[in-house]
């Protein structure tokens, strides 16, 4: 195929946005950004990542920043996994690395929630190194660039665009090509109505010339996700409002939630389950059924406004959490329907 290096990167120095994380590329800044805009819109982490790099502006601030603050810091872009594992890294960076990412993709390749998408951002970008970094993005452009048909969720058919991305990565520029192509996936060749008509490689594009370029990238149907039956109480006592911290593994690790069972459950089910704590309720109100997609798994939730007048001591995993307290709890979005209800 023709080169597209020279067309595409011309295209993206004449249009690519001005983000923070690109005017100051440092590895730290690739990596946080990269992180974020996993499974979430730029515009949505522009507001995140800035307010994350005024709180932790370096790797060792990450590394020993509380939990509780670091949550708070990721409230509202869900996905906490994501945040857990790069302040697990931060720590080994600052443990064997003297708190400064390695300039080795091999060696970013160690480090928790580092894939290959992302080692390949920070090594091209912030050191200069030849290496790929293949997203859905990528996928999509080269799917249609070559017409090719193949299911991008089979191995080798990634590695079959991996193998031509680096054949066109101009071995000088390898973080602006990579940039180039993640800029042009977002902003041209975009998933539905891609601007073929402006496109710079409009005449290069077999996708386009063989009028199929829409229908590219081929991909296997995802699994239907499986739904699960939540049903929450929204405690409020005289000492505040019921809540309760999830295990420090699995969905929504170590995150505060109201007290809630993970089933379909009966009013008089719940009271008892909360009369086993010392706490007996009486009923205020419903409240309105809602839901929240996981990847793999749909919550259905509902359940009732509940009051009490007790104010037992409560297990470690409890608390009364205080108005007040709202900076002190991250509450993932999943109960973002119920959010006011439980911290004003
Ligand atoms: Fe994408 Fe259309 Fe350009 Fe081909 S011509 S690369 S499909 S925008």
């Amino acid at each position: 195929m023709y080169p597209i290096a020279p067309p595409l990167l011309g295209w993206f120095y004449a249009n690519r946005r001005t983000l923070p994380f690109r005017e100051d590329p440092t590895p730290y800044h690739i990596w946080v950004s990269e992180i974020m805009l996993q499974q979430t819109r730029m515009t949505a982490v522009l507001p995140y990542y800035e307010r994350f790099m005024k709180a932790l502006p370096d790797i060792p601030a990450l590394a020993a920043c509380p939990t509780e603050t670091l949550h708070k810091l990721w409230e509202g872009l869900g996905y906490y996994s994501r945040v857990n594992n790069l302040q697990k890294a931060a720590q080994v960076v600052c443990e064997k690395f003297g708190g400064e990412l390695p300039g080795d993709y091999e060696t970013l390749l160690t480090l928790p929630g580092i894939g290959p998408y992302t080692a390949g951002a920070i090594a091209s970008i912030s050191f200069g190194l030849p290496c790929p970094a293949v997203d859905g993005n990528v996928l999509r452009v080269f799917s249609r660039l070559y017409c090719d048909e193949g299911d991008i969720t089979d191995p080798e058919v990634k590695k079959r665009c991996t193998e031509r991305v680096m054949a066109h990565q101009p071995p000088d520029s390898p973080g602006d090509f990579n940039q180039a192509l993640m800029e042009f996936g977002a902003l041209v060749c975009t998933p539905r109505s891609p601007d073929c008509a402006h496109c710079p490689l409009r005449e290069i594009c077999e996708g386009a010339a063989a009028g199929c370029a829409e229908e590219l990238p081929k991909k296997a149907p995802k699994k239907e996700r499986k739904t699960q039956k939540v049903t929450v109480a929204v405690v409020r006592g005289p000492l505040g409002v019921l809540l309760e911290k999830r295990p420090e593994k699995g969905l929504l690790a170590g995150l505060w939630q109201p007290y809630m069972k993970e089933e379909d459950c009966t009013e008089a089910e719940m009271l008892t389950s909360l009369a086993t704590l010392g706490i007996r309720c009486r009923k205020t109100g419903d409240l309105k059924p809602a839901r929240h997609l996981f990847t793999h798994i749909e919550w259905q939730l509902s359940g009732w406004m509940l009051e009490t007048d007790d104010a037992p001591d409560l297990p470690e995993n409890m608390t009364w959490a205080k108005e007040t307290d709202g900076d002190m709890y991250t509450l993932p979005s999943a109960f973002g329907a119920y959010r006011t209800l439980i911290l004003p």
